[in-house]
């Protein structure tokens, strides 16, 4: 470890803290932002400006809630729990542990789904399995005549979506509702697009993930069942109720799950393509009714 300096600046505080994560299985690069983000937090400024104020030295509060960051970041807790905050899609969300953290490659779908809606003068549409609400805030952030219904099972989850909906000024245009899918829609109900990103890991590979997620990240949000594909099955058997003519469905998938998802959606709809995320690894299958 290194030697504990004379006098705790921010530049000693961050440079202690980025060995210290790096030490305890945080790589490298990443301890260093890290170790930022999380002294911004604390110091409440952006992570930017922690960089101008590198001679300051923290009160002991501020140090004491710092090391109780790190601490728990040791410990496993994703860094974005810790902040309460992951941005997506260039916005700002509140997250909790009641809500699986938003990941770079579910934006892969919300820009298709957004260029969809824009094409139409005015459209409603359904984001199912919400969580964040980050799918549903940004395709009403990014449409600003689209209309959006969200639903989840979680009321935790939807007390969390309701809050990023008015922090990002889109509120007024999306109804959430709980319930279990298709169950929380009001009868009647069509869309012109469907978007969802399910739980979609298989009950084996749950073990297998990250401590991080494993341990910190929703369950209701991750299992989808013994194959991974429980929610595919019961989206592809109800959706075509819900979807106008012409509507289109585009779902989030695991990125071995192309082939299975591509069958199951074929059955009702036509399944046009299937997108790369920035990792180059198939992730939205986007499909049609006729
Ligand atoms: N992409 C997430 C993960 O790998 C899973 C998200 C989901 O199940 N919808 O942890």
């Amino acid at each position: 470890m290194s030697a504990v300096p004379a006098v705790w600046t921010v530049k000693a505080l961050l440079d202690w803290t980025a060995d210290y994560l790096s030490k305890k299985n945080v790589p490298g690069a990443a301890a260093k932002v890290e170790a930022r983000l999380l002294l911004a937090h604390v110091l409440k400024c952006k992570p930017i400006d922690v960089l101008v104020r590198y001679d300051e030295q923290p009160s002991d509060d501020d140090r004491t809630a710092y090391r109780e960051l790190i601490k728990r970041r040791v410990d496993g807790w994703p860094v974005a729990y810790l902040l309460g905050e992951k941005e997506f899609y260039l916005l700002p969300f509140e997250v909790t542990p009641a809500v699986l953290i938003p990941r770079p490659e579910t934006e892969t779908l919300v820009a298709e789904a957004v260029t969809l809606l824009k094409k139409l003068p005015e459209s409603l549409a359904l984001d199912l399995c919400t969580g964040s609400g980050c799918v549903a805030v940004s395709l009403a952030h990014g449409a600003k005549s689209a209309r959006v219904t969200a639903t989840d099972v979680s009321p935790d989850a939807l007390d969390v979506a309701r809050r990023n909906a008015a922090r990002n000024k889109v509120a007024d245009r999306i109804d959430f509702r709980a319930g279990d899918l298709f169950a929380a829609l009001p009868p009647g109900a069509t869309f012109d697009l469907v978007a969802t990103n399910p739980p979609y890991v298989t009950q084996s590979e749950l073990a297998t993930l990250q401590p991080e997620v494993r341990d910190h990240e929703p369950r209701l949000a991750l299992d989808g069942g013994p194959d991974g594909l429980a929610f595919y099955r019961r989206i592809a058997a109800g959706v075509g109720e819900y979807l106008k003519p012409g509507g289109w469905l585009l779902a989030e998938i695991g990125a071995t799950q192309q082939e299975a998802v591509t069958a199951l959606f074929a059955e009702q709809l036509d399944v046009v393509k299937t997108l790369k995320d920035v990792a180059g690894l198939p992730r939205v299958v986007v499909a049609r009714k006729r």
